[in-house]
């Protein structure tokens, strides 16, 4: 078990094949895809087990076989899987299952206005708190017994949104808490917050019996979907082998957010890549380049990569391997081959912790502090500052950074609006110890039960005390000092709009050491209808008599308190001076391991194997981090890169060519010049 624990295969496939029985026949032949599959550099495959649809590809009592299909897929794949050389694990959809919903509509999701939900467009989808999960264990460990599988995969073991108020839900939640579940809920109530205790907790139980029922049935590795997804982070996910979720391109910031979170955790990885543009079942082909990319981004992370291939199950274009896409993972993953040497057993440098707050989370999902779900804009404000910035930084939830800190010189405590007391000590001793924390909002300002605290959690830290909340949806910050040496470097001598941010802006009073770096600036008014001036929102007109940021030295470190949340406001308005604020403050007060120079920041990653570093870039400057749909259909090279990095070299070379790279030491710091950076480039500082 710890052995199976430590690595993974990096190079995996899937099979995500939910295709149903809507042909006359299907022509898939499994020996001859495991076979494209290992000529593709597969070493692992997730091989279709049990189907959204309901259909087995297998033989057994329970599960009917898909009617298309003539023969027992499973067992050809896992024949084939021996012949090639490729691990087979299967795949099982959990919840969705249309035959079962239609046989038992009874063990539906039902939504808040009694209807039975249908999932991802066409799905039934059943109820982990009905009699079916019951069916769901003695199904696979039917399967686990009759098929000599190495690992298996759970897909789909989410509720719905608006679910579920199915009677076996209600019954359980009536029990649990005492009083009938409402069929609609207002935000910032009681009750919605302990619905949403309920369900995570119902969630947990599904995927704690699920993971006793595999170990009692057969060894194999135990992985299921959304483990790696910190918006799921929950008890069970440690009973897993492999921690899992998915990265869509282009949206490479999500997918970041998840790997680095996901490998933090210490254990292994593996992101499911769509091959499609965008997500499943498009019957598209991602550019080979994107591919590329986002493989690279995984594994300079520490992850391994499950790249889904799914052939045209039926019609004139059916066969058994789409040779475009499999040529797309072959190149992809020739690279990862030649590069193995240099990402396994290696671990992420501490350098910048970003603190993923659980708490926040909940508190956003259903508090009236946060006016949405929209904790994870201030956590992914943070997270692309920091790309801007050419910094290597890890994702950690509260926990993962309590118990390592002291390993890391900087901490962002994006939107942290709830904090657990263990987290406020571990910043607290942080900070205390030299560290420099960066931090903005109303920072463990409310209870997990969504009250508001007198004072702010950390007010010793942030050296500020509570007076208030500003009384406006915008705010200006003005009079920027240059008290921390260069914070205020390249800022418009003008007040700097904070808007569009999770959270309010916060009043505070300065304890007697700390430092005011700039004046909170307010409008005269809110923009209404009735009264505004221009569009949009009201200009900066009044000084509000309270800082903006506040600069105060704790024992032997640092605290940089921000009182507007500007990591949303970056991230719903990508405003270039709030940027450079955090980007100044990096730059004069922290001891970054490595800073990258370019015309447009790559993705810089740093492991550490044995002595040595491995520095990896991405060019992903033809997507810049956005959100928006734009694949990287090319690469546009970078020149004359600069890497600064906080180590005295004496060989500095890239992989897997071994190819010197000029550099230069000062002291202990090496600067690395690399002429050109195409897709991705990896490095060795020994
Ligand atoms: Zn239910």
């Amino acid at each position: 078990m710890a052995e199976k624990r430590k690595s993974v295969n990096l190079r995996c496939g899937l099979l995500d094949f939910q295709v149903g029985e809507c042909h006359d026949s299907i022509p898939l032949d499994p020996e001859e895809y495991v076979r494209a599959s290992a000529e593709a550099g597969i070493q692992t495959l997730v091989f279709i087990g049990k189907d959204a649809c309901g259909c087995a590809f297998y033989d057994s009592d329970l599960v009917k076989r898909n009617t298309a299909v003539q023969s027992d897929y499973l067992a050809q794949a896992i024949a084939a899987g021996k012949k090639y050389g490729v691990e087979i694990y299967t795949y099982f959809n959990v919840l969705l299952d249309d035959k079962l919903g239609e046989r038992f509509p009874e063990y539906r999701m039902i939504d808040g206005a009694g209807k039975p939900v249908i999932a991802y467009d066409y799905y039934k989808i059943l109820c982990p708190n009905s009699p079916y999960f019951g069916i769901a264990k003695e199904r696979i460990a039917d399967l686990l017994r009759r098929y000599e599988v190495q690992g298996i995969f759970l897909d789909i073991t989410y509720f719905s949104p608006d679910t579920c108020h199915c009677r076996y839900c209600k019954e359980r939640f009536e029990k649990r808490y005492g009083y009938t579940l409402p069929d609609q809920f207002e935000r910032g109530t009681k009750e919605l917050r302990e619905f949403h205790e309920f369900l995570t907790e119902s969630r947990t139980r599904l995927l704690e019996g699920l993971a006793q029922t595999i170990r009692q049935t057969r060894d194999v590795r135990i992985l299921w979907n959304g483990s790696g997804n910190p918006r799921l982070e929950n008890g069970a996910d440690g009973k897993a082998d492999i921690l899992s979720t998915e990265f869509h391109a282009p949206d490479f910031t999500d997918g970041l957010i998840r790997v680095k979170w996901a490998q933090s955790r210490g254990m292994p990885v593996i992101m499911s890549i769509p091959y499609e543009l965008g997500s499943w079942g498009d019957w598209s082909i991602l550019p080979k380049e994107n591919l590329e990319t986002v493989v690279s981004m995984i594994t300079a992370n520490g992850g391994g990569c499950a790249v889904n291939h799914v052939p045209y199950p039926s019609g004139e274009f059916a066969s058994s391997v789409n040779q475009c896409v499999k040529q797309s993972i072959k190149s992809a993953y020739d690279k990862v081959k030649a590069l193995e040497p240099w990402l396994v057993n290696t671990e992420s440098v501490p350098d910048v912790a970003v603190i993923n707050s659980p708490a926040s989370r909940r508190l956003s999902q259903w508090g009236k502090v946060f006016s949405n779900d929209s904790y994870p804009n201030s956590l992914t404000g943070a997270v692309k500052m920091l790309l801007e910035s050419g910094r290597h930084f890890d994702v950690l939830s509260e926990k993962t950074f309590c118990a390592n800190a002291g390993r890391y010189h900087t901490a962002i405590l994006p939107g942290a609006a709830c904090l657990d007391e263990e987290t406020a000590e571990a910043v607290r001793h942080f900070v205390n110890g030299g560290g420099v924390l960066i931090a903005s909002g109303p920072v463990g300002l409310y209870r997990n039960d969504g009250s508001r605290a007198d004072n702010f959690l950390l007010a010793d830290v942030l050296g500020v005390d509570l007076k208030g909340e500003s009384e406006f949806s915008v705010d200006y910050i003005s009079d920027i000092k240059d008290i921390t040496e260069k914070i205020a470097r390249d800022i418009p001598d003008n007040p700097i709009l904070v808007h569009q941010a999770n959270l309010k802006a916060v009043r505070v009073s300065l304890h007697e050491n700390a430092e005011s770096g700039a004046s909170l600036t307010e409008p005269l008014f809110e923009a209404t209808a009735e009264r505004h001036v221009y569009h949009q929102h009201a200009h900066p007109a009044r000084k509000s008599g309270f800082s903006a940021v506040v600069i105060n030295k704790f024992g032997k470190g640092t605290c940089v308190y921000f009182a507007p949340e500007i990591f949303s406001s970056f991230q719903a308005t990508g405003s270039p001076w709030l940027l450079k604020m955090v980007q100044n403050l990096l730059d004069s007060d922290c001891q970054s391991t490595v800073r990258v120079e370019a015309p447009v920041c790559p993705h810089v990653s740093l492991r550490q194997q044995g002595g040595n570093w491995v520095m990896h870039l991405t060019n992903v400057s033809g997507s810049r981090f956005d959100l928006s749909k734009s694949f990287l259909a090319q690469t546009i090279p970078m020149q004359n890169i600069k890497a600064h990095l906080l180590k005295k070299a004496s060989k500095v070379y890239s992989v897997p060519e071994k190819i010197p790279l000029p550099f230069t030491t000062e002291g202990d710091e090496t600067t690395v010049m690399i002429p050109e950076l195409k897709s991705s480039i990896t490095i060795v500082i020994e």
